[in-house]
């Protein structure tokens, strides 16, 4: 059986005194027991993992921390980057890769993402391999086509062990921030047939393990009939995991 996962993606919000102090809120009104059914996730930007991750020890809370991008060479003259070491060395479990704004605003490649993923899972970090189609692929092209090929480009090159830890976040690009969520019936078709294209490259047992979110304007309203589709095992969230409130009650949905 897959746990759930409930990812929080602060992106560019809140410095290191806000970042503790959500991630304060967070702890004091947390039921432990949730842990049980759920994997809790968050993203701060950079400056604020090592700050938010000592709040979560403190409070003996396993909540973990990730990051929202990485470089993938290990080391050099790279003005401005972080290398997965330096992010493990924060503490960090986990990073987001191939986000949908790094792909549009950054530039980000296909090829790109599969290099950050591979030196994730060197590291031995959770990668969220964050895939999702346009408005204008949805409506003029085959969305499920499109986001397959963005899947297979981004495990290109690992093996069945590590394509098993991969996360994957189906994320439409229409979906995200604008309030207009997929409908339970839409994130399901496309996750379902990501589920089935991890299972024609690296086996059953592999896509069985392998976690797939939906993310896209996930909130208290919607996350009920999302969290309850077979293919659909936890989400990758961004505005409401700005406050605490919001945040704990995807937590507890599931
Ligand atoms: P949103 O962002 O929940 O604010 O739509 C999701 C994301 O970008 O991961």
């Amino acid at each position: 059986m897959r746990i759930p996962l409930i990812a929080g993606n602060w992106k560019m919000n809140l410095g290191i005194a806000e970042g503790v102090v959500l991630s304060q809120n967070i702890c004091n009104n947390f039921d432990k027991s949730w842990l049980d059914r759920v994997d809790v996730l968050v993203c701060p930007p950079a400056i604020g993992l090592r700050p938010c991750l000592t709040v979560f020890e403190f409070e003996r809370l396993k909540v973990q921390v990730g990051a929202q991008n990485v470089h993938w060479q290990p080391q050099g003259a790279y003005t401005g980057e972080l290398s997965c070491d330096m992010l493990a060395s924060a503490g960090c479990t986990a990073v987001i890769v191939g986000h949908s704004e790094r792909r549009n605003l950054f530039g980000e490649t296909n090829e790109q993402v599969n290099l950050k993923l591979r030196a994730v899972l060197a590291q031995g970090m959770t990668p969220i391999a964050c895939v999702g189609e346009s408005l204008a692929v949805r409506e003029g092209h085959d969305p499920v086509e499109y986001v397959c090929a963005q899947v297979d480009a981004a495990l290109a090159g690992i093996d069945e062990a590590e394509a098993a830890r991969c996360v994957i976040a189906y994320e439409p690009v229409w979906a995200i921030g604008t309030g207009r969520t997929a409908t339970p019936e839409q994130a399901q078709q496309m996750c379902a047939a990501i589920r089935a294209l991890v299972a024609d490259r690296f086996g059953s047992d592999v896509a069985e393990q392998v976690r797939v979110l939906y993310g896209g304007s996930v909130n208290v309203g919607n996350i009920d009939a999302l969290i309850v589709q077979p293919d659909i095992d936890g989400a990758l969230v961004g505005g409401a995991s700005l406050e605490a409130s919001s945040f704990l009650a995807l937590i507890k949905a599931c």
